[in-house]
């Protein structure tokens, strides 16, 4: 063994020393956090290379630091609807990193909404949103609110009293929140209204995912769909692939789903599946866009009801069952966790080329793993959905400039973020040993930038 290899392996131990001890910590501290404990992990094990080649952040403590959210505000959200019966959900602003820029990231409305999955969302936060290579920091809020089947009126009483307190935590500089499951155009509407009601005043920039006739930018609404298929593209093109004349399954019937799905029938391929959390329907014609838009958009309907114009398709009562569906490429784009190993090895077994993460961690750590033992091309998350908090950096951009680019400038933009993002991961993955592997790639890259920042404004 030449002394520099003594060397390289003194370094590799100290590294991966560090990794399990401070994810051993980590553990203790959020013993009940699994969502939030299973992002931190696809995060170390992407690391372990980074610590040994830079010791630098190991005596930063870089680690301990970026896991430890800056700040969690939970608080008590009381609303009254249509009968005048009294609720109270629990509300949640997580401000995890502010190294890059003020706070940014999603509200959600989802009765599933707990500290674990705020933190897991917040925490890849910081890693995608260092990815877009824009200046924004990473939060994530929401609430235990289920918005099925309440009226608009109760929307907007428990929106507005959620902003109430959210208010004293948000501002331009500070932190801007957008939309995710559950929170569309109406929701943010009702958001900024009452923010500024409180404020006196107009802020534009408080919140991104606005209505573009009310201060919101061309093109948010299809940017994670479209963002998410510009970037499988390119996975594709590498190897000489293309969407023409694929078959396509998109979980999910909300904001990301549709527009991927818009996207990818854009680029020749056909969609055949989609679902919501009831079930999907599978429509061997190709799904029809129209009718989905009309149902889920404007009608607010559930997915079973494509059947009533299109009776030759099919609806299964069990969406977890959509990826036994053959498709070439797997756009999952609904929620956390939908897609496990046993569906991994289905899509596996059916001939998959590629998955493409719309969703934040739609894969367990194990279909992720047998995706990549599989050799089929996988793009991640972080990467592949940071097309929405991309534009929603633009439309705070045009806010600050008080002007509105048109729906063309902003996609063009759009696609050229996402051909960096895919450079940068390629690249990271290919100087840390693993060309190729996207995962780690996009772990790296988001990484280096924001530990960089961090060891740059001192120990905080
Ligand atoms: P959305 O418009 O509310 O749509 C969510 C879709 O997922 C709905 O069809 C919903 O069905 C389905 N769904 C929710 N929970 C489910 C479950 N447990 N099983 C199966 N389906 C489920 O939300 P979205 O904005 O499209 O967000 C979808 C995903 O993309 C989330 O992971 C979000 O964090 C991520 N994301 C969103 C953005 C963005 O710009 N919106 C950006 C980056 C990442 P039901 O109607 O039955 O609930």
């Amino acid at each position: 063994m030449t002394k520099m290899d003594t060397m390289q392996a003194n370094n590799k131990k100290r590294a991966n020393d560090y990794v399990h001890e401070v994810y051993e910590l980590l553990k203790k501290r959020n013993p009940d956090e699994k969502e939030f404990l299973q992002a931190t992990r696809e995060i170390f094990d992407s690391l372990r290379p980074v610590f040994s080649k830079h010791p630098e952040y190991i005596a930063n403590g870089i680690l301990e630091r970026i896991t430890e959210p800056e700040r969690i505000i939970i608080f008590r959200v009381a609303w009254e609807d249509d009968q005048g019966k009294v609720h109270v959900n629990r509300g949640f602003r997580v401000q995890f990193n502010s190294d890059l820029g003020p706070y940014k990231g999603g509200i959600r409305f989802h009765p599933s909404v707990n500290s674990s999955i705020m933190k897991f969302l917040a925490f890849e936060q910081i890693f995608k949103n260092a990815l877009t290579g824009q200046p924004i920091g990473a939060g994530k809020g929401g609430s235990d609110f289920d918005p099925k089947g309440k009226s608009d009126r109760e929307i907007m009483r428990f929106t507005q009293s959620f902003t109430t307190e959210l208010s004293k935590h948000i501002g331009p500089d500070v932190d801007v929140p957008a939309g995710d499951i559950g929170v569309g155009r109406r929701e943010i509407g009702y958001m900024f209204g009452q923010y500024n009601r409180l404020k006196g005043g107009y802020e534009a920039g408080v919140f991104t995912g606005k209505d573009p006739n009310h201060g919101g930018s061309l093109g948010r609404k299809e940017a994670t769909g479209y963002g998410t298929v510009y970037f499988v593209e390119e996975m594709l093109k590498e190897k000489g692939l293309s969407f023409e004349g694929t078959t396509v399954v998109v979980s999910g019937s909300g904001n990301v789903s549709t527009y991927a799905i818009e996207k990818a029938m854009q680029l020749g391929a056909k969609v055949v599946a989609c679902s919501d959390s009831n079930g999907y329907i599978y429509d061997e014609n190709g799904i029809d866009l129209e009718t989905l838009k009309q149902l889920k958009e404007v009608e607010n309907k559930r997915i079973s009801e494509y059947l009533k114009f299109h009776p030759e398709a099919k609806y299964v009562e069990n969406c977890s069952e959509i990826w036994t569906i053959p498709c070439d490429i797997a756009l999952p784009c609904a929620t956390q966790n939908e897609l496990d190993e046993i569906a991994a090895q289905i899509l596996i077994a059916n001939g998959v080329k590629a998955i493409g993460e719309g969703a934040n961690m739609p894969c367990t750590l194990e279909a992720m793993a047998a995706f990549q033992e599989n050799k089929v091309l996988f793009a991640p998350a972080k990467a592949a959905n940071a097309g929405g908090v991309a534009v929603s950096a633009m439309e705070m951009s045009q806010n600050s400039m008080r002007l509105s680019w048109t729906v063309e400038e902003v996609d063009e933009r759009l696609q050229g973020v996402m051909k960096n993002i895919y450079n940068s991961c390629l690249d990271a993955a290919e100087r840390f040993g693993e060309p190729g592997n996207l995962v780690m790639g996009a772990n790296i890259a988001g990484f280096l930038k924001v530990a960089d920042a961090m060891v740059a404004h001192g120990l905080s």
